[in-house]
Order: structure tokens, then sequence, then C-alpha cells
């Protein structure tokens, strides 16, 4: 490894290899550090992604990321009342395995530099100024000076902290999760469940995300809030003893979703935040992938752009905030008014908007037409839409 790059990409998750991928393609030397000793392992994630979501970065979809296509799913209500609706585009199960490997090699075959078992642990700074990184490997330190340091080290990012950005989230936000891979499950592999109840996931969902062959994701997230009351794995464990007494478990994880807005500070002066590490997540489903996907690509482009016009200040990068908002970031403030919204209703209101769905004919059901109906059967929510909308 050289001991000067023009960036360094900390954390090689999508984010990380996206940006990676894009700043390389501009010409720019980058190096991408990864601490785990694999690429994309180990899994913490549900692996449920659109194929817009996919498609809005990535020219084409190997068939080998995907474990399993999803055409309906199926909303259960506190008192077991399931509203099914057809999705307007396919979505995948993914193999994040292999997925996120993939996505490295594309950063390599872009002209990155990639390095697992590499630990970040600081910046290097020249007076107030980040001019590379500090990090061991296989038990030696070193350091890599760097024009411009990427952060896309995940929920647990500690690289904006270091460079002095508010990066705290409220517990409320952070979507406390456990999941298992279960094997031996009776289910359809077209339909994705997801069950809203505060019984089996206060604050939050349970998601039921099939994998084929007998497989499938079975985990949920509630707010950190919650989870003080009663853990994640307690809640889990009750619903799987009561929906799938008799599966196998392949795997299991723990985990956080930051659910809550972009952080309001994603530059500085050589240094960007990406991904989880910049709380891109979509608020309400805590689907990361793919707002990763697109916010590595175009802060890779414009750290490029940045080099390439020799100034690395975080004037020269607000074009990366700009097109984030422009792309996802407002509409993930939306999602979030949303949420908070959500987290409100009864199980009471939830029955009452799951039989008002229900009325809808089922080929006539979108989210729209959902969203009316609840409108309808609650009328005090347009007063909470229209805050959030206006
Ligand atoms: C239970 C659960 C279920 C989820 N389900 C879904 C889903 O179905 N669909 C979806 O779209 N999203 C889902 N997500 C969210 C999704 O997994 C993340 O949003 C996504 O992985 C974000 O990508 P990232 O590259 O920002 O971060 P990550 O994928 O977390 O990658 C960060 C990388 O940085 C590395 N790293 C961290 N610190 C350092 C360091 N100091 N030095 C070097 N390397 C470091 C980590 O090892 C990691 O490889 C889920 C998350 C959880 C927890």
């Amino acid at each position: 490894m050289k001991d000067n790059y023009d960036i360094v990409v900390v954390g090689a998750g999508p984010a990380g290899s996206t940006t990676a991928r894009f700043a390389a393609a501009t010409g720019a030397s980058v190096v991408l550090l990864e601490k785990d000793r694999d690429v994309g392992v180990p899994v913490r994630c549900a692996e449920g992604v659109s194929e817009a979501g996919l498609t809005s970065v990535l020219d084409t979809i190997d068939e080998r990321w995907i474990d399993n296509r999803v055409s309906d799913v199926m909303f259960h209500s506190p008192s077991g009342k399931i509203v099914e609706l057809r999705f307007n585009q396919v979505g995948y199960i993914l193999n994040r395995k292999l997925f996120d490997y993939d996505l490295a090699h594309m950063a390599i075959k872009a002209g990155a530099e990639l390095y697992t078992k590499a630990y970040v642990y600081d910046l290097l700074r020249d007076d107030d100024r980040i001019v590379g990184i500090k990090f061991t490997h296989l038990g030696k330190k070193y350091k890599v000076k760097a024009k411009i340091v990427i952060g896309a080290d995940g929920v647990e990012s500690r690289v904006g902290r270091w460079a002095g950005i508010k990066t705290r989230t409220k517990m409320r936000d952070m979507e406390t999760c456990a999941q298992y891979t279960a094997c031996d499950v009776d289910l359809s592999s077209k339909h994705l469940h997801l069950y809203f109840s505060s019984r089996v996931a206060p604050e939050g969902y349970l998601w039921v995300f099939p994998k084929g062959e007998g497989r499938a994701n079975v985990g949920l997230g509630i707010s950190g809030e919650a989870a003080k009351k009663k853990s994640p794995f307690a809640c889990l464990n009750e619903f799987m003893a009561e929906r799938f007494p008799h599966a196998s478990l392949l795997n299991c994880f723990a985990g956080g979703v930051p659910c809550d807005q972009t952080l309001a500070t994603i530059v500085r002066d050589g240094l960007m935040l990406v991904g989880d590490a910049a709380h891109q997540v979509n608020p309400i489903t805590g689907g990361g992938i793919a707002p990763a996907l697109i916010a590595g690509k175009i802060a890779g482009q414009v750290a490029g752009q940045a080099l390439n016009q020799g100034n690395v200040s975080a004037k020269a990068f607000q074009d990366y905030p700009r097109r984030w908002h422009k792309a996802e970031g407002r509409n993930h403030q939306i999602f979030y008014k949303l949420k908070n919204y959500i987290y409100k209703l009864t199980d009471e209101e939830l029955d009452s908007i799951a039989d008002a769905g229900l009325k809808v004919p089922k080929e006539k059901r979108s989210m729209i037409t959902l969203f009316r109906a609840a409108l309808i059967k609650k009328p005090s929510l347009i007063l909470d839409a229209v805050k959030v909308f206006a």
C-alpha cells in the first residue's frame, strides 16, 4: 500500500464501495479500507430492495445477487387482519454477501485498491486540517495521507464524530433490530409480510422476507425507547414461538438502523460522510441499500470533480448534499415526519385502517389508496398529513 492517496474511503459496505468506484472512475487514486476480514460479512440486513433502488445506480442486475423475487406485501394488523397489496415493481431479496462483494469488485475494477482487516482508528491532522487516517492492519499501526477522507463506516460511524460533526441519533430514532434467518418455514416465496402492532413490534414493525427454498429473514426493528422496556430478541422470540415454532435458525444478529433525517452536516473541508454514517436510510422502512448506492455515486463523482479542480474545501463539496437532497434527502424529511405519525397510531386505529384498506378492491389497492382509506377512517390524520406535507 502507498502512504499517500487522493481519497481514503473508510468502510467497504454498499456506500463505501460505490463511492470508491465512482471516485476512481474520475481518475483519482482511491484506497478502500474495511475493518472486517471479508467484505459483506457478517450480513446485518433483511436484504430487501426494489428493482428501481438497484437500477438507479447499477447498469445491470446480476442473477447471482438475487435469492428471491417478491410481488406482493401482506400487512398484518394487531388483531390479525391481513391487507394484501401488489407491488408496482419487482422486489428482490438479495444475497448480500455476493452483492457487497461484487460492489467492492466494481470499485477495484474502476481502479480503487481494497484492504480488509484494516481498522481505521483516527484521523490524521495537520493543525486543524484533515490530511488522512490512522489504521491498524494485522497488529501493526499505519498512517495514510489523503486529500479527502470519506466516512462510509456504517451505523457505528466514528469518522464524522472525529471530524467534529454532530452525529448523535435520538434513542427514539435508532431502530434496534434483531433478526433470524430461519429455514423450514412454511411460506409463499412471493409475499413479504409486515406486522404492525404494539405487542409484536412496539414503535416499529416486524418483517418476514422469504429467501426461497423454505428460508426467510424474520426480524424486527423497534425504537430505542421501546427497546428499554422489552428487548428486540424477546419480542422476536415470542413471534417465532407463535408463528414458526418448528423453524431451524441458520443465523441470528442484532443491529441498529438510524431512522433519522440526513445529518445536517455531511461534508467538511477534506471530508465527506456517506450511507448509514450520514443517516441516509429511509426513515420509515429502514431501507438503506438503495440510498447508500445513490449517495455513494454522487459523493464519488463530486469528490473526483473537486480533486480535478484542486479544491477540497467543504464549499467545493456542496454539490454532494445538494444533489443528495434533490434525489432522496427531501423525501426522507417527509418520511421522517410520517414515521412519527405512524408510531402514534394505536392498535385500534391500525385495525380500523386495515378494515378501511380491506374495503378497497385488491386490484385497486396501492399505498395511496390505503393512505386515503386511512384518512377517511381517522379524519384527524388529515391535520397530521397537512403538517407533514406543508
Ligand atoms: C436488521 C437490519 C435489517 C435491514 N434490512 C434492510 C433491508 O431489508 N433493506 C435495506 O435496504 N436495508 C436494510 N438495512 C439497512 C442496510 O443494511 C444499511 O442501510 C446498509 O448496509 C448501509 O450501507 P453502508 O455502506 O452505509 O453501511 P454498512 O453496510 O454497515 O457498511 C459499513 C462498513 O464499514 C466498516 N467499518 C466500520 N467501521 C470501520 C472502521 N473504523 N474501519 C474500517 N472499516 C469500518 C464495517 O465493517 C462495514 O463493512 C437493515 C439493517 C439492519 C440492521
